[in-house]
């Protein structure tokens, strides 16, 4: 679609299908990781979160069903990693595949859909030119400020996906590529060391998920939940990353952590 015409088709769903306050007022009140966003970032928010909504498909399996505020749940959380770099970055793909919880790779319904070097239950899954899958289950524990985000992890995918390399390294505007490079490659070394070193112990004793070890896309995608969801372990582990992830995303999550109301 021409980008002339998809801004104005936009501009028309903000102003004709608004989300409804009720489901907005619920969601935010829900969701932690919101918190210290100003009035101004809020309503781009909204605004996202409404095209998203409509713009995307939401295929529910299995006898799913979500009503506005879930889907408001959902689409917020798939906006926030781009509220400063736009819908745009997410063209490529079309739609999101809703399980009521973890899911298997044989599960009829998705089979030859996922990647095959994932095993186990999965909460969510990002195919490379198709479907984000995701349990719906992970999405409602997903935002609270624990420092997991299923929706944001596969937003990450997607984000690192845009430039065709599943590598961990999204398209980098005003960031120098080498730059990016080493710092989370010595940051991914280092990790990886910590939970080789720790065993079955890991989970316990680190701040960040030891999933994150697996390779350096996983990386990426689950140091973007704590960036969005614990900022101050990010920071407090990798500052170089929290660094190069605020300019990345364009947002400072830690200073909006200061202002985060207690739970
Ligand atoms: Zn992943």
């Amino acid at each position: 679609m021409f980008a002339w015409l998809r801004k104005r088709r936009r501009e028309r769903l903000v102003q004709t299908r608004p989300i409804s306050a009720d489901a907005w007022r619920r969601t935010t009140e829900r969701l932690v990781i919101l918190d210290g966003l100003n009035q101004e970032e809020c309503s781009r928010l909204r605004q996202l979160t409404t095209i998203f909504i409509n713009e995307k498909q939401f295929e529910l399996t299995q006898g799913l069903t979500l009503d506005e505020s879930q889907k408001v749940l959902l689409a917020v959380q798939a906006c926030l990693p781009v509220l400063e770099l736009g819908l745009d970055c997410y063209n490529g793909w079309n739609t999101l595949i809703l399980t009521p919880g973890e899911f298997l790779e044989s599960e009829p319904e998705i089979d030859g859909y996922l990647r095959k070097d994932e095993a186990g239950p999965l909460g969510g899954e990002v195919l490379e030119l198709g479907p984000v899958i995701l349990s719906w289950t992970d999405v409602e524990d997903s935002g609270l400020g624990r420092g997991y985000n299923v929706v944001i992890h596969e937003m990450a995918h997607k984000l690192d996906l845009e430039n065709g390399a599943y590598d961990g390294a999204p398209l980098l505007e005003t960031i120098d590529p080498q730059v990016w490079k080493t710092v989370l490659s010595s940051a991914f070394e280092d990790f990886r060391r910590k939970v080789e070193r720790l065993g079955h112990r890991a989970e316990r004793v680190l701040r960040l998920d030891p999933y994150a070890a697996s390779d350096p896309a996983e990386f990426f995608a689950v140091l973007s939940e704590t960036f969005f969801e614990r900022p101050d372990h990010l920071y407090g582990d990798y500052p170089g990353v929290y660094g190069l992830f605020k300019l990345f995303y364009r947002q400072d999550t830690l200073a909006r952590f200061q202002k985060r109301r207690k739970k």
